[in-house]
């Protein structure tokens, strides 16, 4: 349990915002490193042509030279995001399997967008707590250096660091690890986890955690506020219908921290399943997407561990069954002391005797 600071974090509009549709470009592999994609910047399903890439006033003359080595990606698809998507989704990713990662990217689109815009710079100045930290803002420019330095020689004539048709898997994995990691800052300001928990687990390697539960909610509030101006009012020029400057279509990294928000705004700390101890919302079914349980008492995060719980301890009933069975109880006592079903008794114990 974080301790009190006095703050509380509130949400402007209160309650849950749906999480719209996203569309999401073709992709590829490039070089086991890269992944390169088409466009997927559109308002609406006539402007689904992959051919036109503007963006940004000026620079459409540009999208047609910028596919290369043979891509011709395909159109982009719409998707719609399951519940909980950041805390299974992301939550499960293996972050250093390029293959993997590719995989997730074609199901759901490119998380973050190149040159990092997303990812705000942290306000907390540890330092003034701790001289032999590094402060948070420079920890935010090593990052750039870091991640400038992966994709700078593979920059072709016209691209740009933050106009670009690809992104390094380790870009997609620092905006994965962000997500995971502001989740148990939530899980720990929520009172569900703890900062010690966040300690051992933070996986944003260019970023120390914040050290104080004040710290951690304003980086909870610095983070996402700024994941989620796609959500802001704004503004963009038009010419035929099609956005030609600025743009209001909501990034896979938006939309998940919108989720993330929404679970924020609901002020639930988090369920943690007693099986595999995942964080969770509701209950997911049968690996369907759409069948979720949110009500009552639910200890475990999906019907799968659920089953093999169910198991575990009918198993655990049947041994020890046997055991008294052994020490020479009949079936009537051993039912008693168990709380079970005589005729389950006897077939466990006839079973036990019959191994
Ligand atoms: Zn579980």
């Amino acid at each position: 349990m974080g301790e009190e600071t006095g703050f509380r974090i509130g949400i402007w509009p209160g309650g849950a915002i749906p999480v719209p549709a996203l569309s999401t470009p073709d992709v590829r592999l490039l070089n086991g490193e890269l992944i390169q994609f088409g466009t997927y910047y559109y308002m609406t399903e006539e402007e689904n042509r992959p051919d036109d890439s503007v963006r940004t006033l000026g620079l459409a003359h540009l999208a047609d030279r910028l596919y290369t080595d043979g891509f011709k990606p395909g159109a982009p698809r719409r998707v719609v995001l399951p519940e909980q998507f950041y805390l299974w989704e992301i939550g499960g990713l293996r972050l250093d399997d390029p293959e993997e990662v590719l995989r997730f990217t074609q199901k759901w689109g490119v998380l973050g967008e190149p040159g990092l815009s997303e990812i705000a710079i942290p306000m907390f100045d540890t330092e003034l707590l701790d001289p032999s930290r590094k402060p948070a803002h420079l920890a935010h420019l090593d990052l750039f250096k870091e991640m400038g330095n992966l994709v700078a020689h593979h920059l072709r004539p016209g691209e740009q660091w933050d106009f670009r048709k690809f992104v390094h898997v380790r870009e997609i994995a620092v905006h994965a690890a962000l997500i995971r990691d502001l989740t148990r800052v939530w899980d720990a300001v929520s009172g569900g986890g703890s900062l010690e928990a966040v300690r051992r687990d933070w996986e944003s390697h260019w970023l120390q955690p914040p050290p104080t539960t004040e710290l951690a909610q304003g980086f909870l509030v610095d983070m996402l506020s700024h994941a989620l101006r796609p959500f802001h009012v704004q503004l963009f020029l038009t010419r035929n219908g099609r956005i030609t400057y600025g743009r209001w279509s909501p990034t896979l990294f938006a939309a998940t921290c919108l989720q993330l928000a929404n679970d924020i705004a609901q002020e639930q700390p988090y369920r943690r399943c007693l099986k595999c101890g995942r964080l969770f919302v509701s209950q997911r079914g049968r690996a369907k997407y759409g069948q979720f349980r949110k009500e009552g008492d639910i200890k475990y995060c999906s019907s799968a561990c659920a089953k093999a719980q169910a198991q575990r301890d009918l198993y655990r009933r049947q041994v020890n069954a046997r055991k008294l069975h052994a020490q020479g109880l009949d079936a009537e006592d051993i039912a008693e002391r168990l709380s079970a079903n005589l005729e389950s008794v006897r077939r466990w114990i006839g079973k036990g005797e019959a191994e």
